[in-house]
C-alpha cells in the first residue's frame, strides 16, 4: 500500500486540530515540463523546508517537490514536542558510539532546539512555542532509570535543566494520579507543528526556492547530474535530498530498508474547562511506556493526546476509539469528555532509534528515521545537508556514522515481524513491567 495515498485525501490535509487552527499558503503549481536547479528536494516537511531554506540562503538555487501540500505528512500532525536529546539516553549512546561522539551527538541535538527556536523568532513564525517537556513514569524502574539519566546529564553534560518529581509532584503537574514520579525538562517545549512547517515554507519562498506541490516524485536517477522524474515533467540537479521520511516508498532501496514507516495517532478532545488539574503550567508530558503516550493542552483548552496501538499500514476506521484506551488510564475523569478530532499520522523508525543520513547513491542524499524525535533533528538535518552539500560534512559524517542496519525482513516482512515485537512489548506496558 502506497502511505502517501493510502490513508489520506491527494493534495489536502488531514482533518486535524492543527489543520482547522493554521493559516494555508496559497497552492503552489504543479511540476510540468523540463527544469534545472543546482539542489532539488523530494518532500516538503521539516528537513525538506529546512533544507531548502538553508541552501537558499547559501544562494543555491533550490527546487522543492512535494506529492500534496508542504507540511501534509509527520511535519504538519504530530505531538509537537520539542524534546532534549537524541532519540536515545547518552548513557545508551556513549555504550554505542563511546564518549566523545555521544557527546558531539548530545551538542547537536542542543543545537537543534536552538535552531528551532531562532527559526521561529527570525521568520516571526506563530508556531506558539511554550516551555517544558515533563516524562511520567509508570513504574519504580523507570523513574530509577529517569533520575540516573538526569544526573548523568547534570554531571557529565552540565545540563541542569531537568527538575526530578516524586509521585505526588508529579500528580500535581499532570493532573493524573496514574505515575509514581518523573521529571520536568525546562529546556524542552512544545509547539504548533503545521504552523511551523508553514512558516518554514513561507520563509523558503522568500528566500528563493520553488516550491511545487501536488507534485509526486516517480522515479531518482543517480550521476554526476542526477534525474528527478514526475508525473509530469523532470528536473535535471547537481544534487538530489531525500526528505520523504515515512512517506518515501521505494524510491531508493538502501534508504527504504533502513528507514521504516509507522503510523501514530492523535485526537483532540472538546475544550476542558472544567478540568484545571490537568496540566495546570501548560506543559506537554511523555509516559515511559514502550508504546508512549504523549499529551498537552492546545491553545483553545482541548486536551491533544497521542498514544494506542495499530500495526499494518491502513489508518483504523475509528483512530479516536483506539486513543481514547490510553487517555482514559491517564484521565478517567474524562470518561464523558467529547472527541473532536482524530488523525494519524506516518513517520519513521530506524533499526538503532537513531537517525539515518547517508548518500545512498552518488549525487543523492537523504536524512530521515528520527523515531519519533523529529521536531528538532529534522529541521537540524537541513542544515546539516545544506553544509554537506556546501562541502562542510563534519556534523553530516557524525550522524552517518551511526550506522544503520537495514530491518530483518526486508521490505515486505518487517511490519509483521514489528508487529509481533511491539505486541509483546505492549502487553509489557499493561503489565507494569
Ligand atoms: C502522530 C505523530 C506524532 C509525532 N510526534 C512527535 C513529537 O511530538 N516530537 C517529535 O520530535 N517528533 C514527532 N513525530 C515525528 C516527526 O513529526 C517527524 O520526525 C518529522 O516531522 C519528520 O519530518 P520530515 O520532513 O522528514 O517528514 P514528513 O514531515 O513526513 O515529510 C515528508 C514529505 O515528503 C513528501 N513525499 C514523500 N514521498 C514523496 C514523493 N515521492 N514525491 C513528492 N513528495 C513526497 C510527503 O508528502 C511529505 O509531505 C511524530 C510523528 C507523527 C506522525
Amino acid at each position: 500500500m502506497s502511505l502517501l495515498f493510502g490513508n489520506d485525501r491527494r493534495g489536502q490535509y488531514p482533518d486535524s486540530w492543527y489543520a482547522a487552527t493554521a493559516r494555508p499558503l496559497p497552492v503552489a503549481e504543479p511540476l510540468r515540463g523540463h527544469l534545472t536547479c543546482d539542489v532539488c528536494i523530494v518532500g516538503g516537511g521539516y528537513t525538506g523546508l529546512s533544507t531548502a531554506l538553508h541552501l537558499a540562503r547559501q544562494g543555491a538555487s533550490v527546487l522543492l517537490l512535494e506529492a500534496h501540500r508542504v507540511g501534509f505528512g509527520a511535519s504538519g500532525r504530530n505531538g509537537g514536542q520539542l524534546g532534549s536529546g537524541q532519540r536515545l539516553d547518552q548513557g545508551t549512546l556513549e555504550r554505542m558510539v563511546g564518549p566523545e561522539a555521544a557527546r558531539r551527538l548530545w551538542d547537536l541535538s542542543q543545537d537543534a532546539k536552538e535552531l528551532v527556536g531562532e527559526l521561529i523568532v527570525r521568520h516571526r513564525i506563530d508556531a506558539a512555542l511554550k516551555p517544558g517537556i515533563a516524562h511520567a513514569c509508570r513504574t519504580r524502574a523507570a523513574l530509577d532509570h529517569e533520575w540516573a539519566e538526569a544526573e548523568r546529564l547534570h554531571r557529565l553534560y552540565g545540563y541542569d535543566k531537568l527538575e526530578g518529581f516524586d509521585g505526588p509532584g508529579i500528580a500535581a503537574l499532570t493532573g493524573s494520579e496514574r505515575f509514581v514520579g518523573g521529571t520536568l525538562d525546562h529546556g524542552a517545549g512544545h509547539l504548533h507543528p503545521l504552523r511551523f512547517a508553514l512558516g518554514l515554507a513561507r520563509a523558503a519562498l522568500k528566500a528563493g526556492v520553488r516550491i511545487h506541490e501536488n507534485t509526486l516524485v516517480t522515479g531518482v536517477e543517480e550521476g554526476t547530474q542526477p534525474l528527478v522524474r514526475t508525473e509530469a515533467g523532470k528536473v535535471r540537479a547537481k544534487a538530489v535530498v531525500l526528505a520523504g521520511n515515512g512517506y518515501l516508498g521505494g524510491l531508493d532501496g538502501r534508504v527504504a530498508a533502513r528507514v521504516m514507516p509507522i503510523n501514530n495517532f492523535i485526537v483532540a478532545t472538546e475544550p476542558l474547562d472544567d478540568f484545571p488539574e490537568i496540566l495546570p503550567s501548560d506543559v506537554a508530558v511523555a509516559d515511559s511506556n514502550f508504546v508512549v503516550n504523549y499529551w498537552r493542552r492546545s491553545e483553545d483548552n482541548r486536551l491533544l493526546f497521542g498514544g494506542g496501538e495499530s500495526y499494518g499500514y491502513r489508518f483504523p476506521r475509528d483512530i479516536a476509539a483506539l486513543v481514547r484506551r490510553p487517555m482514559l488510564t491517564i484521565y478517567p475523569q474524562l470518561a464523558d469528555a467529547r472527541i473532536d478530532c482524530a488523525w494519524g499520522g506516518t513517520l519513521a523508525i530506524t533499526m538503532r532509534r537513531m537517525p539515518y543520513f547517508a548518500q545512498p547513491r552518488p549525487g543523492i542524499w537523504a536524512a530521515g528515521g528520527y523515531s519519533g524525535h523529529g521536531v528538532g533533528m529534522a529541521v537540524l538535518a537541513g542544515r546539516i545537508l545544506s553544509e554537506a552539500i556546501g562541502g562542510k560534512t563534519g556534523d553530516f559524517d557524525l550522524m552517518a556514522s551511526v550506522k544503520q542496519p537495514a530491518f530483518p525482513g526486508g521490505v515486505a516482512l518487517r511490519m509483521p515481524l514489528l508487529a509481533l515485537a511491539m505486541t509483546w512489548y505492549s502487553l509489557r506496558d499493561r503489565l507494569g513491567l
